[in-house]
C-alpha cells in the first residue's frame, strides 16, 4: 500500500513516520522548498511525546526540549498570574510520559530526519498539491509542476487553510467548528476575555523549568 501525503508540517512528518514504520510506503509533498519552520517554540502535552517516544524520536527530542515542570498564566498588564497545573514528575506519573517545551524548527528536523532514515527518498519539497482525483483503484494527486503521483489514498496534512479538505467540503472557516467538519475551535478559559495567548521558555535544555503564557484582551 501507497499512501500519499500533502504537507510536510509537524501533522504530515508525524503521519509518515508512524506509516513507514508500520511498513506501509509513503509519499509527502511539501510546498515549500525547504523544510524550515518560524522560529516559534511548541509545547508537547503527554499525548503526544507519549506517540513521539513510540515512534522512536522521543529521546532525540528530548535533547533538544525543555522539560516544563509547571505552569502559570499571567495578566499581561498587572502580573497577576494563576497556576495552571504541575507537570515535570506530575505529567509522567499520571499520564505516563513527559510535557515538553521545544522550538519549532528542531521538531520538524527531528521528525524529518526520522522520516528519511526509514525512506530517505520520501520527501518531496517544492511540490505543492493543486488537485487530487479519486476512483474505485485509489487517488491521482496533480502537482503544480503538471507532474502526478498515484497512490492507494491521500492524506490531507496542508494545514488550518487546507486545500485537500477544501476540495472534499468545500470552503469553511477554519475557525467555525459549525461550518468546519472534524474542526475545533479553542479558547482559553482561565482568562475572561482572551482568546490568543503566548508562551515563553525561560532558559534552555534540561535547567530550563518554567512556561509563561502572556494574555491580553485580542491577543
Ligand atoms: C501561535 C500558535 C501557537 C501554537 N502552539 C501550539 C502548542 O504549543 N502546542 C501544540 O500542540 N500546538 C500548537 N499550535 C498548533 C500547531 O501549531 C498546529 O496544530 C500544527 O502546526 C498543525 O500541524 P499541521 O502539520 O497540521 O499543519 P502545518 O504545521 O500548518 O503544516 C502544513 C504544511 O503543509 C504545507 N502545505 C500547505 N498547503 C500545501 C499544498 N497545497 N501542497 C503542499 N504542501 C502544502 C505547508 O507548507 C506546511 O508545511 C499552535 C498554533 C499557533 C498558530
Amino acid at each position: 500500500m501507497r499512501i500519499l501525503i500533502a504537507g510536510a508540517g509537524i501533522g504530515g512528518l508525524t503521519a509518515a513516520l508512524a506509516l513507514l514504520r508500520n511498513g506501509i510506503d509513503v509519499e509527502l509533498y511539501e510546498q515549500a522548498a525547504e523544510l524550515k519552520e518560524v522560529g516559534a517554540g511548541v509545547q508537547l502535552a503527554a499525548n503526544g511525546t507519549r506517540v513521539l517516544h513510540a515512534l522512536g524520536v522521543g529521546e532525540e527530542l528530548k535533547a533538544l526540549s525543555a522539560e516544563t515542570q509547571s505552569k502559570e498564566i499571567r495578566l499581561w498588564n498587572t502580573g497577576e498570574t494563576w497556576k495552571l497545573f504541575d507537570l515535570g514528575p506530575v505529567s509522567i506519573e499520571r499520564y505516563g510520559a513527559p510535557y515538553f517545551t521545544v522550538y519549532r524548527p528542531d521538531l520538524l528536523d527531528v521528525l524529518a530526519r526520522a522520516v528519511r532514515r526509514e525512506k530517505s527518498d520520501a520527501i518531496h519539497l517544492a511540490s505543492r498539491c493543486t488537485e487530487f482525483a479519486q476512483d474505485d483503484d485509489g487517488v491521482t494527486l496533480g502537482l503544480e509542476s503538471g507532474d502526478t503521483a498515484r497512490g492507494d489514498a491521500l492524506l490531507g496534512a496542508d494545514g488550518v487553510h487546507s486545500r485537500t479538505r477544501q476540495t472534499l467540503f468545500g470552503r469553511t472557516s477554519p475557525s467555525s467548528p459549525a461550518s468546519s467538519p472534524g474542526a475545533a475551535s479553542y479558547r482559553w478559559s482561565g482568562c475572561p476575555s482572551t482568546w490568543r495567548a503566548w508562551w515563553a521558555r525561560t532558559g534552555s535544555g534540561p535547567a530550563a523549568t518554567s512556561c509563561i503564557t502572556r494574555c491580553a484582551p485580542g491577543r
